[in-house]
């Protein structure tokens, strides 16, 4: 019985090796069929940035032929200045993120940082230029040490640590078995998606890219978490162009200009006060979200006093 047992347990290591990289191979075409290989023009020079102005000149752009998702979209992130952009789901925020990213290409208008095409230089630059914090991190199966450097790789262990502190994820790296060679991703030590964005949040603070895109989260993270990633990523947008394509508009007050989107066009623009003044759709965003809020502290605590 030992003699057989000993090749079907080894038979059974073999067994879940090869199925976690066939799983690792299937998500590895589902993020290619997501984001088919956008080819750079021969010789595209480096985006040359000087302080990181971004504008989007009347883009449209459907996933598909014949379903156009934005219809006309232009706005202006000053450099150094934030927008945010809201609006109800499904109105084409985060694909926006997605084309100034270069995933995809507008099929016209055009997107420019510093006066140059973004479609016109090489991607490899582009993206250094650009730090992403999406709605969902996918974390690489190794440690917490390794997804933080990812993207810059000379960064030193003190660097790595500083990092942390500032996205505020040191004291769970801490608490954990193996501190920061602890093995993450789907083989490792799963986090939670509080947890992992603050992961993206360290790894966008030792990238210190000139321009930032944050995609917030849409699930909801309890409003401690939420606070604490709030702050970091307020910390690490002072002085960068920073374009915040918001879900709860709590984080959005303090943006220099908010543009509410809708059905793919930008329907309202302007600051929190000017928005709310106007008693249009921000208006109603606002207190629709708002009286929901105050309905789950009541329910909170209605709850507290059983
Ligand atoms: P939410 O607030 O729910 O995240 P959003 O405003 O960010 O919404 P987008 O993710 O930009 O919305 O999506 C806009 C539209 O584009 C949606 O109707 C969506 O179904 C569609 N869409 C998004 N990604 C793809 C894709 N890869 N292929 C085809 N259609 C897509």
């Amino acid at each position: 019985l030992i003699q057989l047992s000993i090749p079907l347990n080894f038979l059974g290591m073999i067994y879940r090796e090869i199925k976690q990289a066939l799983i690792d191979i299937e998500q590895m075409f589902t993020v290619l069929a997501q984001h088919p290989e956008i080819e750079d023009r021969p010789g595209a020079p480096a985006l040359a940035v000087a302080d990181g102005a971004v504008r989007f000149e009347d883009v449209r752009f459907g996933y598909v032929p014949g379903r156009e998702i934005l219809r006309g979209v232009s706005f202006e992130v000053p450099a150094g200045r934030t927008v945010a952009i809201v609006g109800p789901s499904g109105a084409g925020k985060s694909t926006i993120s997605r084309l100034l990213y270069r995933f995809y290409e507008p099929s016209s208008g055009r997107i420019t940082i510093d006066g140059q095409d973004i479609a016109a230089v090489s991607q490899a630059s582009l993206r250094a230029a650009i730090g992403m914090v999406p709605q969902d991190t996918v974390l690489f199966n190794d440690t917490i040490a390794y997804n933080i450097r990812y993207g810059r790789w000379d960064a030193t262990k003190d660097q790595v640590e500083a990092a942390a502190r500032l996205a505020q994820i040191d004291r769970i790296i801490a608490s954990l078995p193996q501190g920061y060679e602890t093995p993450v991703g789907e083989r490792g030590l799963k986090l939670s998606g509080g947890e992992k964005q603050r992961v993206a949040i360290a790894r966008t603070i030792l990238k210190a890219p000139p321009i930032l895109i944050l995609d917030e989260a849409t699930s909801a993270l309890d409003s401690f978490t939420e606070r604490e990633i709030q702050d970091a990523l307020e910390r690490i947008s002072r002085g960068r162009t920073t374009l915040v394509i918001a879900h709860r508009l709590s984080t959005v007050v303090n943006a220099d200009e908010i543009l509410v989107l809708d059905k793919g066009r930008v329907v309202e623009r302007g600051s929190h006060p000017a928005l709310i003044a106007r008693q249009g759709i921000y208006a109603a965003l606002w207190s629709r979200q708002r009286q929901a809020e105050a309905a789950r502290e009541t329910l909170k605590q209605s709850e507290a006093a059983l």
